[in-house]
């Protein structure tokens, strides 16, 4: 049968330790072996050398691409259809509906006491165009900054399914012309129907422990949520770090809607420098 990866060039990668697979808790389990049917399991790709330069200071961090083991087989088994069939021109339809999540390595969070974390949902406006309608784009940056440069070491998991805290990047689009008639984030969310905020953290609390085991971790977040999710999934030794940066103009409305839903910001956080 067809596969995604050459069945040559993965029989390879896993024979050098560099495609894993990880259960929910972080345990190493086989990556040649049937996925688990009734938990979570993600394949690991990595270590990849990559260096970063989107803070103000340039840092090469080891990257590791993550994938849930049943995500990836329905890939495969779609692919190995569209070969039979003359559909190769599809496969970047499929590949690019695969939510492929990172973790970026700094320093050695394996040995340390207390890693410094950021998990960060991805946002295309703001992490790739840098909009300034949201502070996520600065807050990538700084945490890359904060983590590199902490002697602890740690990480940042990029949540590549988590646009528009979970809704996707169509229905964000929509929820930002809401807000340009004076809707605020999540009332725009509310009128489409959407809930508030629909991201899972179960894959990155999978990540988590198998990265940093059971130590405590500081985690670099305003939002009391991410910290009961990752919680509920087992992780519990939580600091939170507070991250507030890139306050402008044109997100301070953004931010008094997420400050009213509970996220820690103060209000001298949002005033005008
Ligand atoms: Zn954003």
């Amino acid at each position: 049968m067809f596969t995604y990866l050459n069945p040559e060039i993965r029989e390879r990668l896993i024979d050098e330790g560099k495609l894993i697979r990880i259960d929910a808790e972080g345990n190493r389990i086989d990556p040649r072996a049937q996925p688990p049917a009734d938990s979570i399991s993600l394949n690991l790709l990595g270590p990849i050398p990559l260096p970063l330069g989107i803070g103000e200071f340039p840092t090469t961090v080891d990257w590791y691409a993550a994938v849930r083991s049943t995500e990836l087989r329905e890939v495969e088994s779609l692919a190995g259809t569209l070969r039979g069939s003359g559909g190769q021109h599809l496969f970047s339809v499929l590949a690019s509906s695969m939510a492929v999540n990172s973790v970026l390595v700094m320093g050695t969070p394996s040995e340390t006491n207390q890693p410094l974390v950021r998990v960060h949902s991805s946002c295309l406006t703001g992490d790739v165009f840098g909009s300034q309608r949201c502070e996520c784009g600065p807050q990538l940056a700084a945490a890359t900054d904060r983590i590199s440069t902490d002697p602890e070491g740690g990480l940042v998991i990029y949540m590549a399914g988590h646009e528009g805290r979970g809704i996707g990047l169509w229905a964000k689009a929509a929820t930002y012309l809401l807000q340009d008639e004076g809707e605020n984030t999540y009332e725009a969310n509310r009128s489409l129907g959407l809930p508030d905020d629909s991201r899972d953290f179960s894959d990155a609390a999978a990540l988590l422990h198998y990265f940093i085991g059971n130590r405590p971790i500081r985690l670099l977040t305003n939002n009391p949520k991410k910290i009961e999710d990752l919680s509920a999934h087992g992780f519990t030794k939580i600091s939170p770090v507070k991250h507030v940066t890139g306050v402008g103009d044109w997100n301070r409305r953004y931010l008094t809607a997420k400050q009213a839903w509970g996220h820690r910001i103060e209000p001298e956080d949002l005033e005008e420098s």
